[in-house]
C-alpha cells in the first residue's frame, strides 16, 4: 500500500468480480469493505445471490493466470484443498460431434465447483487486512452529492435486528452486483442517461445434477467431456470431474429448447447429445441430488462507455457492465481482466476517473463479446444483424472447428483464443489458414449413436439436427 488514492472504497456485491475488486482496491485505499446480501463466510455451495453457482464454471486459461498472479500460489492451495486440475488442450472436446485432436497447451484447468472456486478467492481477499465483509446486508442504494456529481456511499440494509438503512460513506463505489444491477436506474435517479444495452438472445437453459462415479477408471483420466453446442448439433453438454470425487454434469439447450429438470428427463437429454460419452459414464453413477435448470434468456451489455457524462466516485465491473452466454465460460475471466485494468488506474497514484476507466473495460469486453455474439449469431435463428465481418468469421470457425478434429496445433491455437490469453488474430495467421482450408473439410465423422433414444420431439423444429 505503498501511494493510497483515497481513504475508504465499498464494493457492493462480494461474488467474484467483487472480490476480483477489493483485491486490487486493498492496494490503492486505506479501507475496502465489500456488501453483499448473503452469508459468505465459510459457505462453499450455492447461495442465493449467486444462483448460477450450481452450474458448470469453466475458468478460462486467462482467468486463471490472472488469479495466480493476484494470489501467488493460488492453483497449487487449490490443488491441495482437492481441487483436480488438468490441461484444457487435452480434455475431452467435442464440436459437432466430433473430438478435437488433444493438444498440450500448457493452459491449466481448475475444475473446482463455483461455490468452492468462490471461497478459496474469498479467503484470500479476507486475509487482506484492510478488507471487511458486510455480509447479509441488503444494498438499498447510492448517496450521492447533491447536484448528483460525486457518488459519496451507499446505503445498505441489515436482514438481522431493526432493518433501519445505514449509510457508508466512501470515496469510491464499485457496483459489481451482477447481471440485476440497478446503476442503470440510479443514474437516472441522479440526472444521468442509462446506458444503452444490447442483448443477444440465445434462449438458453442449463440442468445440472451431480454425480459419484462407481469408478473413475471409466474416464481414463480425463478431466472433463465437453460435446459443445453448435448450430448442427445444438444440445451441449459440460461434464467435470471437481472436488471430493464428485462429477457434475450441466446440459444446455438453446432457443427454448432445455433439459427436463427430472431424473428421466435428464437422461433422456444425455441420450440424445452427439456423442454417448456422457451418457456412458453417468448412467451407472450415484446421483447426489435431484437436476436443477437455470433459465438464461439473452447476453447483455451495457455500453456505459458510450455515455458522455457520469458521476464521480462509480465504477461498474463484472456481469453488471456485461452478461456474456456463459457456454463460453467467459465472466469470471473478463472480472478478472478488469480487476487488471482497475490495478493500472490506480497505479496512476490517483482516484480513477470513471468514464476512462468504463472506456477501457469496454475494451476488455470486446474481444470476449466478439467471441460469444459472434459466436451466438451462427445460429440462423439467433436475431441480430450479421455484418460481413461476422459471416465470414462463422464460416471461418465452422472450418476451424473441423480441422480441429484433425490437428492438435490448431486445437492448441483456438484454446488459447478462447482462454482469452492470446488475441483472436492468432486464428488468421498464414499458417493457421493454411491448416484451416488443407484440413477443415467435412468434420472426421463420428457414427450416430442410439439415434432410436433420441427426444426428437421435445427439440423444437427450429433447432432440430439436420443430416
Ligand atoms: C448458468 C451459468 C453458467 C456460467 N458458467 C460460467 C463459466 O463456465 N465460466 C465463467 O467464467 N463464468 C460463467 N458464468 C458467469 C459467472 O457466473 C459470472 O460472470 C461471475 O459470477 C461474475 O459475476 P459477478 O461477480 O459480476 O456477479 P454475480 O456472480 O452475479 O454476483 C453478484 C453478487 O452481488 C450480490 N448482490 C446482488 N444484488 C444485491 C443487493 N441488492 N444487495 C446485496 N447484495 C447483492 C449477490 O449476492 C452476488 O454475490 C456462468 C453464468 C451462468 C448464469
Amino acid at each position: 500500500m505503498s501511494s493510497l488514492v483515497g481513504n475508504r472504497a465499498v464494493v457492493l456485491g462480494g461474488s467474484m468480480a467483487g472480490l476480483l475488486a477489493a483485491r486490487v482496491l486493498a492496494d490503492g485505499y486505506a479501507e475496502v469493505v465489500v456488501v453483499d446480501r448473503d452469508r459468505l463466510s465459510g459457505v462453499t455451495t450455492a447461495r442465493r445471490g449467486v444462483p448460477q453457482g450450481r452450474h458448470v464454471h469453466g475458468l478460462l486459461a486467462r482467468g486463471q493466470q490472472i488469479l495466480e498472479e493476484l494470489f501467488p500460489g493460488f492453483t497449487e492451495g487449490a490443488v491441495a484443498a482437492g481441487v483436480p486440475t488438468g490441461d484444457l488442450g487435452e480434455l475431452r472436446w467435442y464440436f459437432n460431434g466430433a473430438r478435437l485432436e488433444p493438444a498440450r497447451t500448457g493452459l491449466i484447468c481448475v475444475s473446482a465447483a463455483r461455490p468452492v472456486l468462490e471461497s478459496h478467492v474469498r479467503a484470500r481477499v479476507a486475509a487482506l487486512p484492510n478488507v471487511t465483509f458486510l455480509e447479509e446486508h441488503d444494498i438499498a442504494g447510492l448517496v450521492a452529492t447533491p447536484d448528483g456529481g460525486r457518488v459519496t456511499g451507499a446505503r445498505v440494509r441489515p436482514q438481522a435486528g431493526d432493518g433501519d438503512e445505514v449509510t457508508i460513506e466512501a470515496d469510491l463505489v464499485v457496483d459489481t452486483t451482477g447481471r440485476g444491477s440497478r446503476t442503470p436506474v440510479w443514474l437516472e435517479e441522479f440526472g444521468y442517461e442509462r446506458p444503452a444495452e444490447e442483448k443477444v438472445k440465445i434462449n438458453l437453459t442449463y440442468t445440472t445434477r451431480h454425480f459419484r462415479l462407481p469408478d473413475e477408471s471409466i474416464l481414463h483420466g480425463d478431466l472433463s467431456i465437453n460435446p459443445v453446442s453448435s448450430p448442427s448439433h445444438p444440445r451441449g453438454a459440460f461434464f467435470s470431474r471437481i472436488e471430493g470425487g464428485r462429477c457434475v454434469v450441466s446440459l444446455t439447450g438453446v432457443l427454448g429448447d432445455s433439459a427436463p429438470a427430472t431424473p428421466e428427463g435428464f437422461m433422456d437429454f444425455v441420450r440424445s447429445l452427439p456423442v454417448p460419452d456422457i451418457y456412458d459414464v453417468i448412467k451407472d453413477a450415484e446421483p447426489l441430488d435431484d437436476p436443477v435448470s437455470f433459465r438464461y434468456p439473452a447476453s447483455v451489455r451495457r455500453h456505459y462507455e458510450r455515455l458522455t457524462r457520469f458521476p464521480d466516485g462509480l465504477l461498474v465491473m463484472g456481469d453488471a457492465a456485461c452478461s456474456f452466454n456463459p457456454v463460453y465460460g467467459q465472466g469470471m475471466t473478463v472480472a478478472a481482466l478488469e480487476a487488471l485494468t482497475l490495478r493500472t488506474h490506480l497505479r496512476k497514484g490517483t482516484e480513477p476517473r470513471p468514464l476512462d476507466f468504463l472506456r477501457d473495460i469496454a475494451a476488455v469486453i470486446d474481444v470476449p463479446w466478439n467471441i460469444s455474439a459472434g459466436g451466438d449469431l451462427s445460429f440462423p435463428q439467433v436475431e441480430g444483424e450479421r455484418p460481413l465481418m461476422v459471416r465470414v468469421m462463422n464460416s471461418y470457425m465452422a472450418r476451424l472447428q473441423n480441422a480441429m478434429s484433425r490437428d492438435g496445433v490448431v486445437t492448441r491455437t483456438f484454446m488459447r483464443v478462447a482462454g482469452l490469453v492470446d488475441p483472436p488474430q492468432a486464428l488468421m495467421s498464414p499458417g493457421m489458414i493454411l491448416r484451416v482450408l488443407l484440413k477443415g473439410g467435412r468434420p472426421q465423422a463420428s457414427a450416430p449413436w442410439r439415434a432410436e433414444s433420441r427426444t426428437e420431439s421435445s427439440i423444437p423444429k427450429d433447432v432440430r439436427i439436420s443430416g
